[in-house]
């Protein structure tokens, strides 16, 4: 993402520890979501973090369903929400739940950050490890984060589920190869000004290593217009797909930048037969550390997804559901 949070923010506190006062609050929207979630853990205080007087809080491990293994789907309708970054535990917690009650595919989160400005806030780094640990297991819902660094791979990979390459690294031919290596399935981002060529070239360096479980992603590209942050090019959905074979996400987040423009170009992704939609939710978006112009609440997702599952009953893909 680009230039949101600059240095005044001053350091980022992670919520890894957490009250367990806030703890209360937060069960009740989990109660008023049972009646569509058909497991809803129910958190407990478990001991003390050790350096910290506020205790830990974890759903009890039984509760805990296991992450499914990720496939990627042309005859389903990948719906992946999350905040453009980990920013703390509770934030992550309250996106995933609503994620899970409305049935969707996968997490979103970045660890890492690609940014634009070296004063950007770059992503909670190792310390988002254990926040993306906990929540993708406590909701049973497989995660996907950015790599921007063939050395984050060890680290990564016990809590990443499929590594995002991010625009401003498709071109990153190490990265790419490194990626070609691995079991994990990529989600590969149209570079800013990348001819949709070079974005399959740069799948076949992911390809040539052996790895073949690839996504591209249309996030918009850089045009005259600056009404919109990117130009959304939904033609791309269906030349990549003609040309390879493979899924195409489409990231109207990025893609517009605009929140009220985000909705009508899931729908119009959902109808020229997209494979999916990656989406920036955010609890507070005025508050987002990264791209919180550009986000929706856990609210605007909920309202967008009765016209998307009628144009998907439409288009004959169901939901990409993994649980
Ligand atoms: C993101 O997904 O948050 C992101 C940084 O996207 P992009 O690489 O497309 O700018
Ligand atoms: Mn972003």
């Amino acid at each position: 993402g680009a230039e949101k949070g600059d240095g005044a923010l001053g350091p980022i506190q992670p919520e890894i520890v957490e009250k367990v006062d806030h703890l209360v609050a937060n069960t009740r929207p989990c109660r008023q979501m049972q009646t569509k979630l058909a497991s809803c853990p129910i958190m407990q205080p478990v001991g003390q973090h050790p350096g910290s007087s506020s205790s830990i809080v974890r759903f009890p491990h039984s509760a805990s369903p296991a992450r499914p293994e990720f496939t990627w789907s042309r005859t389903a309708f990948s719906v992946i929400v999350g905040p453009c970054s980990i920013e703390g535990l509770e934030m992550f917690e309250h996106i995933a739940r609503s994620a899970r009650t409305l049935g969707l595919t996968a997490l979103r989160g970045g660890i890492f950050k690609a940014r634009t400005k070296p004063d950007s806030f770059q992503g909670l780094g190792s310390k988002g490890y254990e926040i993306a640990r906990r929540v993708s297991r406590e909701v049973g819902m497989p995660l996907i984060s950015e790599i921007t660094d063939p050395r984050q791979i060890d680290s990564l990979a016990p809590v990443v589920d499929v590594f995002q390459v991010g625009a401003r690294n498709m071109h990153n031919t190490e990265l790419l190869k490194e990626l070609g290596r691995l079991p994990q399935p990529v989600l590969l981002k149209r570079g800013l000004s990348a001819y949709l060529d070079e974005l399959v070239a740069a799948a076949d360096y992911i390809a040539a290593g052996g790895n073949n479980k690839i996504a591209f992603c249309e996030r918009g590209i850089r045009t005259f217009e600056r009404a919109t942050r990117n130009t959304l090019d939904l033609a791309a959905v269906p030349y990549l797909q003609q040309k390879t074979g493979l899924p195409v996400i489409v990231d109207p987040s990025h893609g517009t930048g605009v929140p009220s423009l985000i909705a009508p170009m899931v729908w119009a992704a959902a109808a020229c037969g997209a494979d999916g939609v990656l989406l920036e939710v955010h609890p507070n978006p005025k508050k987002a550390l990264s791209d919180g112009d550009q986000a929706l609440t856990p609210l605007d997702l909920e309202g967008l997804m009765p016209r998307l599952q009628r144009i998907l009953e439409a288009v004959g893909k169901p939901i990409h559901q993994l649980a």
